[in-house]
């Protein structure tokens, strides 16, 4: 079945869950009004629909291939890629001082989502764009910022970020990256980098690298480490194209998924660099790209499972399979089982997707209004909307598989397709296992004081819903009590301890909001109620087992030996 972006369904969201009312009514977003919000998540789900889905299987089967040297993309990806720069999608969200909407966070990542859905490998070009552009405007000079964010506002040039390297995965500050300084204010960058999404391309004119390297003088570690704009092609200062710069693909990965997307395996041999930011603070710098790129990463996730379940539904509407239950019902989707997968996925994007969007308002209010509360918020929030949403897309990917049986182990079916495209997410932008103890030590160095507010929040939001659905408020009530203890329990203990329950501790937190979400919209639309069922009486319970797991410590995991694991 065809996608269709679930335009209506955003907007529900941004609505009546997330109140998006509350980032329209601040003097720095007046301008997206109800009416621009709904133009604008029209026309970017008219552009998913119509324009980037058909893309998706041809890209799967035409990969982006390494030519004397230079990416080849797939086919009709220049075009996409050409109405995504012109209908302004890749600014959508930066300044307008060179050029961009200035628009929200909020709207932007509806946007992504259903970029996602629609073609995951070429939405991935403008996604590093826009983390760039984020980048550059917080941390770039006056010059870097005037040459280089028109063009990759515009889309005329395009973004990439070079951390990893072969022994600089996780840990970022292994890299062996140098950057030597040339005399003249540049610098000669020398390195490998492997896994650069898009690191080249013969869509965009210029291919511009932000790149991490070590200066002479850097320590060792992460403090040691500064951040570099690495163009393609060295621009004078009109921005016209100049000399190419001492660069190269050496190879290009053969991957489980996005084939459509090139990951370049990147040499950089004395390629000239400009600083971004304070010397050694590259982190600083490169952490503003990441946290952008985790939250598109979450939008990702949601995407790709909204269109697996898509592609599931059309199969279950369509395959006859023995006699169901219900009256006239000649289809497998009336089966209780296959009823039941595709409810908890349509739950789970639900919880996924307002999840992910809360994060997305909570950056705006803080960008509006400068508030500590929002970016603490947004801060607690960046982790779990990756995890859980990236997750959700492995999960709801591999029950769409299961609803089409053996068909869907087959590739023309294209359902498998979603599996393993899916499968990056939970990987890469810091695995969820890094982004689970992030979200146990570094957000919760509070005390828990943003995620305690948080909790607050959806105890409330059960209290309010007491009267009219006893039952299930009670349920998120009694959850959200069982995380704030079990909150309580991980600040008590140890870092490691709480690092061996992390994930499963993220995921229960991610159950109570989702569920809270499921709350908020059954009050604001009774037909909502099935699905807040779904989610609350069949998914939340997972919650007590997974807070469980979260306080019992490390020493349980260590006490199984290596060699124990290896018989
Ligand atoms: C398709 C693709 C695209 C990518 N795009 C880019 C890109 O554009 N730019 C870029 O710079 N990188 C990119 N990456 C790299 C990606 O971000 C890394 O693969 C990822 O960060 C994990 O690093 P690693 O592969 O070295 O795994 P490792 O760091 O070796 O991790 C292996 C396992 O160990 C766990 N682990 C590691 N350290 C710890 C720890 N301290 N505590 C607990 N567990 C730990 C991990 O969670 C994981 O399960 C891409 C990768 C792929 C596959």
């Amino acid at each position: 079945m065809p996608y269709r972006a679930p335009v209506k369904d955003i907007r529900f969201i941004l609505d009546h869950v997330v109140g998006f009312a509350e980032v329209a009514a601040t003097p720095r977003f007046a301008e997206a009004t109800p009416d621009l919000a709904e133009a604008i998540l029209t026309e970017a789900g008219r552009l998913s629909t119509d324009i980037l889905a058909p893309l998706n299987k041809t890209a799967d089967r035409n990969p982006a291939r390494l030519e004397n040297g230079a990416v080849v993309s797939s086919p009709g990806f220049a075009e996409g890629y050409r109405a995504i720069a012109e209908g302004g999608w890749v600014g959508m969200a930066a300044s307008p001082e060179h050029g961009g909407m200035g628009l929200p966070i909020s709207l932007a990542l509806g946007v992504d989502d259903m970029m996602s859905g629609a073609c995951l490998a070429l939405q991935l070009k403008p996604l590093l764009s826009k983390g760039q552009i984020e980048a550059l405007e917080h941390h770039a000079d006056d010059a870097l910022k005037a040459l280089y964010l028109p063009k990759l506002t515009s889309g005329e040039w395009s973004g990439t970020m070079n951390l990893t390297e072969p022994q600089a995965g996780s840990d970022v500050g292994a890299l062996r990256t140098k950057a030597v300084p040339n005399g003249d204010g540049t610098f000669a960058i020398t390195g490998q980098k492997i896994f650069i999404t898009w690191g080249d391309s013969d869509i965009t004119a210029n291919v511009c690298h932000l790149v991490l390297a070590r200066l002479p003088d850097g320590a060792e570690g992460t403090k040691g480490i500064s951040l570099f704009m690495v163009p393609k092609f060295i621009p004078d200062a009109e921005g016209r194209l100049g000399d190419r710069n001492s660069l190269r693909v050496v190879s290009l990965e053969h991957k489980l998924g996005i084939h459509g997307s090139p990951t370049c395996v990147m040499e950089f041999s004395g390629a000239k660099g400009w600083l971004v930011g304070a010397p050694h603070k590259g982190m600083a710098a490169m952490f503003t790209m990441m946290n952008n790129a985790r939250l598109s990463v979450a939008a990702q996730g949601v995407g790709v499972a909204e269109a697996a379940l898509q592609h599931a539904l059309a199969y279950a509407l369509d395959r006859k399979q023995g006699a169901t239950p219900v009256e006239g019902g000649g289809t497998i989707i009336d089966h209780a089982d296959v009823r039941r997968m595709l409810a908890v996925a349509r739950a789970e994007i639900f919880a996924a997707r307002a999840i992910a969007l809360s994060c997305a308002k909570a950056i705006d209010m803080a960008s509006a209004t400068g508030s500590p509360d929002w970016q603490a918020r947004a801060a607690l929030l960046t982790p779990i909307a990756k995890a859980y949403g990236t997750d959700v897309a492995c999960e709801v990917a591999s029950l769409g598989v299961q609803v089409h049986g053996g068909m869907g182990f087959i590739e023309e079916t294209g359902a498998a397709q979603f599996l393993r495209d899916a499968r990056i997410l939970p990987i890469y932008e810091g695995t969820n296992g890094i982004q689970a103890m992030d979200l146990v030590a570094r957000k919760m160095a509070d005390g828990g004081e943003a995620a305690f507010r948080l909790i607050d929040e959806v105890e409330r939001g059960a209290e309010a819903a007491r009267e009219a659905h006893p039952d299930l408020a009670g349920e998120v009530w009694a959850a959200a009590e069982a995380l704030r203890e079990a909150t309580e329990a991980m600040l008590a203990l140890p870092l490691n301890d709480r690092f061996a329950g992390a994930v499963p501790y993220l995921r229960a937190f991610a159950l109570v909001l989702g569920a809270g979400a499921h709350l908020k919209a059954m009050r604001a639309d009774p037909a909502r109620e099935a699905l807040a069922r779904v989610m609350i009486r069949r998914l939340l319970p997972e919650h007590a087992a997974l807070l469980a797991q979260a306080k019992e410590g490390a020493a349980g995991l260590y006490a199984v030996g290596a060699e124990e694991l290896a018989a």
